[in-house]
């Protein structure tokens, strides 16, 4: 995988005959406690001193990931718009700086129902974002959650449940990933033995839960099976030729993992000097 081209808010990868292009929606800032020790308490006055910290928050960066398999643009995850904070909501401009005309977007595909990645169907003024949507994959457990939001119900006619194991688009396969939230989904892609692993929530802090993964996140739905949701996923991304991207690792979010010690640690793909 290489990196071809970056701008402020959007990175182009290339992985075998397949584009992938990293959109940065924005950041949120968050309160300390969310980080949680593996008993599930927060850290109060011992807080690892190896945590990257903002003002005292913890920032987190928000991205989404288009895939391009020739004329098909496969959009994983939305990112907030104007749900939440006026730090999100970047995506679109995002994808004008990639040179991507939204209309080209048919189908989404969501890790997860959390706000911050599905609002983005809406863009800024609250208008549907991709008018030539016709398909929205939501994980199969996911699909309670997303129906519970009023202000998407114009979606759920393009709704398709997508079952753990299920192959879309020919070339990405849903995996499961549950912990996050009950039917939090990972899409792996494969092109020309490349293989990128998009693992939405897995990592929330990337400061420290790549060198602990015990260490959880508040907002994990279910700590214990998130955290071995976490140590599994990390194990399969030190395989042979395989990438991860994810939707809270710094923008923009994609590059390698090794194992170190008794933990992790993640190498950033950078951009390839182009001579
Ligand atoms: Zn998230």
């Amino acid at each position: 995988m290489k990196q071809l081209a970056a701008g402020a808010n959007f990175a182009r990868f290339e992985l075998g005959d397949l584009v992938v292009i990293a959109l940065r929606d924005g950041y949120v800032d968050l309160p300390t406690d969310r980080l949680r020790k593996s008993d599930g308490s927060a850290f109060g006055d011992h807080f690892p001193a190896q945590v990257d910290l903002v003002n005292g928050k913890l920032r987190l960066s928000v991205n989404a990931f288009l895939v391009i398999d020739g004329e098909r643009h496969i959009l994983i995850d939305t990112g907030a718009s104007n749900y939440w904070d006026p730090t999100m909501g970047l995506l679109f401009a995002a994808l004008a700086e990639a040179g991507v005309d939204r209309a080209k977007i048919r189908t989404v595909a969501f890790t997860h129902s959390h706000e911050d990645h599905v609002n983005g169907l809406l863009d800024l003024d609250g208008a549907p974002a991709f008018p030539q949507l016709d398909r929205i994959y939501v994980p199969e457990k996911e699909v309670s959650l997303f129906e519970a939001y009023p202000g998407l119900v114009q979606f759920l006619p393009l709704i398709t449940p997508l079952p753990w194991g299920t192959c879309i688009e020919n070339r990405i396969t849903a995996v499961q990933a549950d912990g996050h939230e009950v039917g939090h989904t990972a899409f792996e892609i494969s092109s020309a033995g490349e293989t990128l692993l998009i693992w939405g929530d897995i990592i929330h802090v990337p400061s420290i839960q790549f060198a602990q993964p015990e260490v959880s996140w508040g907002f994990d739905n279910d700590q214990a099976q998130a955290r071995l949701t976490r140590k599994i996923m990390l194990a399969r991304a030190t395989w042979p030729n395989c990438h991860v991207a994810g939707a809270h690792l710094e923008f923009p979010g994609v590059g390698t993992v090794a194992k170190s010690g008794n933990g992790y640690f993640f190498k950033p793909l950078t951009l390839a000097l182009v001579r």
